[in-house]
C-alpha cells in the first residue's frame, strides 16, 4: 500500500470537537459572481493511487513530496470553515484516498459535522481495493453512499485498464461495501475500443445488486502514456446505443453532483451520465475543490486557484483563511475549456484528475 505519512492523529483516538460555528454561526455562505452558491467541497487527501490507470496516470508518476502535504489535522481544520461558510456535502477522494496513512482519523474528525447536522452528507470516491479494511467503520461513522470506480468486469480488461490491481480486490469491496449496508454508485469511464462492449452487462451486474451506474467521459487532465484521441468515446453516442435496446426515461434524479440521470424501465435501476465535453454541466456547478496541498481549483477544467495552505500557516485563527477563500470564489469562472483536442495531443488542464479528484 502506498502509505503517506503525515504527523496527523495516531489514529486511534476520537479528535476532540472544535468551536468552529460549523452549522450554526452567521458567517455568510459562499456565492460566486454568477450567483451560484458554494455547497459541495471535493478534497483530494492525497495524489497517489495503488493503481495506475490508463486514463488516469502514466505508469512512472512522479508524486508530490511528502513535506508538500496538508497534515489530516489541517485537511479537517479547512473543510471546516468551508462547512461553517455552508458547505452542505464533502467528498474525499484522490488520488486513492483510502491509501492514504490514518485516513479514518479525518473520516472521524469530519464525522462531527453530521453529528451536529451541518453536513448533509459525507462521502468518499474510492477505487474499491481498500473497502473490505474500511467500509465497516465508514458505515459506522455516518457515510451513508460511496462511489466506487470500476471500468470492467473482466478480469484481463481490468489490469489493462488499472494496469496495477486486480478485479477481485475491488469485487471483496463492493461485497464489503454492500454488508455495510453502504449505498454504491459504481463509476465508469467509457472508453472507445475497451470497454464499450461491457456497458450493458455493467448495468445488468450494477442494477441487479442495487447500485446506480453512472457513466463518464474521458476528460483531458494531465499527461498519459497514451493518446486521449484514441479512447473518447461521447455518451450521446453511447445513450442512443443503449436507447434502441433499454426504455431510458429522464428523471430529475440529483445527487449535488453533474450527472443527469434516466431510470432504466428494465432493471427499474438508475443510470447517470457525466458528459463534460459532449455537453456542459456548468450551469449548476456548486463545487470546489481542494488539492492535498491546499490548493483550492474553482473549476476542474480550468487552472485558476487558490493557496489556502499559506493563510492557513500563518494565523491559528481563520481570519485569513476565510478571506483566502472568499477571495477565491469570488474568481470561480463560469464554465470549463475542456476540448479534446482534434489536433493538438496536449491535455487542456496539465494537472491529473488524481491530483484534484474528480
Ligand atoms: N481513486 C479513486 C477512484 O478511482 O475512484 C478516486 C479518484 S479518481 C481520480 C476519481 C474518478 O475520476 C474515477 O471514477 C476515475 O475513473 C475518474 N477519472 C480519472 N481520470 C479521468 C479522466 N481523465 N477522465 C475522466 N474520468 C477520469
Ligand atoms: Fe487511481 Fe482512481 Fe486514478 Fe485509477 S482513477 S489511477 S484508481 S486515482
Amino acid at each position: 500500500m502506498s502509505d503517506q505519512s503525515t504527523n496527523g492523529g495516531n489514529g486511534l483516538e476520537r479528535p476532540v470537537a472544535q468551536t468552529d460555528g460549523a452549522g450554526g454561526g452567521d458567517a455568510p455562505a459562499l456565492v460566486d459572481p454568477f450567483g451560484r452558491r458554494i455547497t459541495y467541497l471535493r478534497v483530494s487527501v492525497t495524489d497517489r493511487c495503488d493503481f495506475r490507470c490508463v486514463y488516469c496516470m502514466s505508469e512512472h508518476m512522479t508524486f508530490l513530496p511528502r513535506r508538500d502535504l496538508l497534515t489530516l489535522e489541517e485537511l479537517d481544520r479547512l473543510c471546516s470553515v468551508f462547512v461553517a461558510r455552508g458547505v452542505r456535502k464533502l467528498r474525499i477522494t484522490g488520488g486513492e484516498p483510502l491509501v492514504r496513512r490514518n485516513v479514518m482519523w479525518l473520516f472521524r474528525a469530519l464525522a462531527r459535522h453530521l453529528e451536529s447536522g451541518a453536513l448533509d452528507e459525507l462521502t468518499v470516491t474510492t477505487n474499491g481495493s481498500q473497502l473490505p479494511k474500511y467500509a465497516d467503520e465508514l458505515a459506522a461513522l455516518g457515510v451513508k453512499r460511496i462511489n466506487v470506480s470500476l471500468d470492467t468486469l473482466d478480469e484481463e480488461t481490468f489490469r489493462a485498464i488499472t494496469r496495477w490491481g486486480r478485479l477481485s480486490q475491488v469485487m471483496a469491496g463492493l461485497d464489503a461495501a454492500e454488508k455495510a449496508g453502504l449505498a454504491i454508485k459504481i463509476n465508469m469511464v467509457a472508453l472507445k475500443g475497451v470497454n464499450e462492449h461491457e456497458i450493458e452487462d455493467m448495468l445488468r451486474f450494477a442494477h441487479g445488486r442495487g447500485m446506480d451506474l453512472t457513466l463518464i467521459e474521458t476528460m483531458p487532465m494531465g499527461e498519459i502514456d497514451g493518446d486521449r484521441r484514441d479512447q473518447y468515446l461521447p455518451l450521446s453516442t453511447v445513450r442512443s446505443r443503449l436507447a434502441e435496446r433499454w426504455t431510458l426515461t429522464d428523471i430529475p434524479y440529483k445527487t449535488g453532483g453533474p450527472a443527469r440521470y434516466v431510470e432504466v424501465e428494465e432493471t427499474g435501476g438508475r443510470l447517470g451520465f457525466i458528459t463534460p465535453l459532449s455537453h456542459n454541466f456548468c450551469e449548476s456547478c456548486n463545487r470546489v475543490r481542494l488539492t492535498c496541498t491546499g490548493q483550492l481549483y474553482m473549476c476542474l477544467g480550468q487552472e485558476g486557484r487558490a493557496d489556502l495552505r499559506a493563510p492557513l500557516r500563518a494565523s491559528e485563527s481563520d481570519g485569513l483563511l476565510e478571506a483566502a477563500i472568499e477571495e477565491a470564489i469570488a474568481r470561480k469562472p463560469k464554465g470549463h475549456d475542456f476540448v479534446i483536442d482534434r489536433v493538438a495531443r496536449a491535455p487542456a488542464v496539465p494537472r491529473h484528475m488524481s491530483v484534484t479528484g474528480g
